[in-house]
């Protein structure tokens, strides 16, 4: 059941504001608006727009196994979803030859899948504006660094797999990955059998399935079926632009990523997020193999019509409940894994998206338990002191990486807070510095390149950790982020909903860019 079936909003306000939207005056920070009606989709553009439908099961041609089949069933003008290239500003240079590009520029990959899945929740705004590479929040802290949109370089994630049980492919081009395969992959290298009646993306019964529901497909181009892991370690480093990471690890400053990358295989076009391509939804399609729209957790914030309420999850005060949120019957990689063996550790370092792990930082915070959380970022190690002083933001997340590295140190040495534990089966590690740091400087900033410096030096703790253990040469990894980050433009900024006033329509904005149009009035 899509938005568009339970869900109607007045078509007169729905074409009053796509005409401000996708007019001149907002050309410089609107690059395309989404919606579903009438039983399709649409994108629309200042120079076109694009109406397609999703083929219902039955109806998809050829062997696509449990994907989507689309249809467009109009354009006019310019097809603002045309360009679905995968490997578009790729590597650094061709980012940095391509800085702020327009709509023409710009590559959307598995743009109908993704506008699709998220008309899927029945909270799913009328209108999804997507802002254009350059768009500069300034409102909202003057970041450098921006993400959420649909385009090339604030989608695309890194993605490096590498030891046992993965193929020595060094540098993979033409080949781009999505967030909704990477439980699928942890869960194959884990060697979990298949779920009982799993479905996949089209929701029909999909035998291989190994989560109940599951959107994506394993990598299995990059494993090697001959050898198995005993351990799997994920690393999600949220925020990092692959091409800087990339160029960085070859160039002899990420030490410990590079020895991952020499072991494994590196995706160039990397991982694509999720739409909307934001922290929490992310994370969670990461750990549960489904969209946004289909898991429940669709952005950081939005309204949630049959509740008459805003939903937030992607603060500090909501991050140890954001789960509450999940869609019912939502699987993850943690259930799936103690299914099969409900003696093997799961572990959850820093992440919120934690559903099913047997250990997990936020149910400490649930449960209120006093850990060994830093006062002071002053003196931990692995910290740049030139940002750790001045930012206050470095200084922080800081704290919480080292605190990260410190617990996932700890489990894998077997003893944590007084608790005894065996190596985990699967252990998952949230790192939040690099997100900071790269909102705060853009990505080809030097705080940047001095987060991803120090969080390689709590990689290279966690692996001399494992080798002391003596389990290092029998671990699997799996590093990615949830988003891109690219650079925006001071002085292209500003919101639409000025504009949107003026034109007599009075919306609720949610996380920027969900609008809603009929929420205002009458409640
Ligand atoms: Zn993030």
């Amino acid at each position: 059941m899509s938005a568009a079936d339970t869900h109607l909003p007045d078509p007169e306000r729905v074409d009053t504001a796509l005409g401000v939207l996708t007019g001149s005056d907002l050309e410089p920070i609107v690059e395309m608006v989404l919606l579903a009606r009438d039983g399709g989709y649409e994108a629309h553009a200042h120079d076109g727009s694009v109406r397609f439908r999703r083929r219902g099961p039955g109806e998809a041609a050829g062997d696509d196994g449990h994907d989507w089949a689309f249809e467009v069933e109009e354009v006019r003008g310019r097809d603002p979803l045309g360009d679905t290239a995968t490997d578009r500003f790729a590597p650094l240079e061709a980012e940095l030859a391509h800085r702020f590009p327009d709509r023409t520029a710009n590559a959307y990959p598995f743009a109908h899948e993704q506008v699709a899945q998220l008309f899927d929740h029945p909270a799913a705004p009328d209108l999804c504006v997507i802002h254009t590479s350059a768009h500069h929040w300034a409102e909202q802290g003057g970041h450098l660094g921006e993400h959420g949109s649909l385009a090339s370089v604030q989608c695309r994630a890194p993605l490096v797999l590498a030891g046992r049980g993965v193929r020595r492919r060094g540098m993979v081009d033409g080949r781009a990955a999505q967030m909704v395969d990477v439980a699928p992959t942890l869960l194959a290298l884990l060697g979990v059998p298949p779920a009982e009646d799993g479905r996949g993306l089209d929701g029909r019964p999909r035998p291989d399935a190994v989560l109940a529901h599951q959107d994506g497909d394993p990598l299995l181009d990059l494993l090697d079926p001959t050898e198995r892991p005993d351990h799997v370690i994920g690393l999600l480093l949220d925020g990092t632009n692959p091409n800087v990471m990339y160029d960085m690890a070859a160039r002899g400053e990420l030490p410990n990523i590079a020895r991952l990358m020499a072991e494994g295989s590196t995706l160039r076009d990397g991982l694509v997020s999720s739409l909307p391509t934001v922290t929490l939804p992310n994370h969670t399609t990461c750990l549960t193999g489904r969209h946004p729209g289909h898991h429940g957790i669709l952005h950081n914030a939005w309204w949630d019509r049959s509740r008459g309420e805003r939903v937030v999850t992607n603060s500090p005060a909501t991050w140890a409940t954001a789960m509450d949120d999940l869609a019912p019957g939502t699987d993850s990689v943690h259930l799936a894994l103690r299914r099969a063996e409900p003696d093997a550790l799961s572990a959850s370092i820093n992440e919120p998206a934690d559903h099913g792990a047997g250990f997990s930082t936020f149910d400490l915070m649930r449960r209120g338990v006093r850990t060994d959380f830093p006062r002071s970022a002053e003196g931990l190690p692995h910290s740049s002191e030139m940002f750790v002083r001045p930012v206050k933001d470095y200084a922080l997340f800081t704290q919480v990486d080292h605190h990260g590295v410190q617990q996932a140190v700890g489990l894998v040495g077997g003893e944590y807070l007084g608790t005894t534990y065996p190596v985990p089966r699967f252990l998952w590690w949230n790192v939040t510095l690099t997100d900071s740091a790269f909102h705060e400087g853009g990505p080809h900033s030097e705080i940047a390149r001095a987060s991803l410096r120090d969080t390689d030096g709590r990689i290279g703790e966690l692996l001399a950790a494992l080798d002391r253990r003596g389990v290092l040469e029998r671990c699997a990894f799996l590093l990615c982020a949830d988003h891109g980050m690219e650079e925006s433009r001071p002085g292209v900024g500003g919101d639409w909903s000025p504009a949107l006033r003026e034109a007599g329509l009075d919306v609720r904005d949610e996380a920027f860019g969900f609008l809603y149009l009929d929420t205002l009035s009458g409640e």
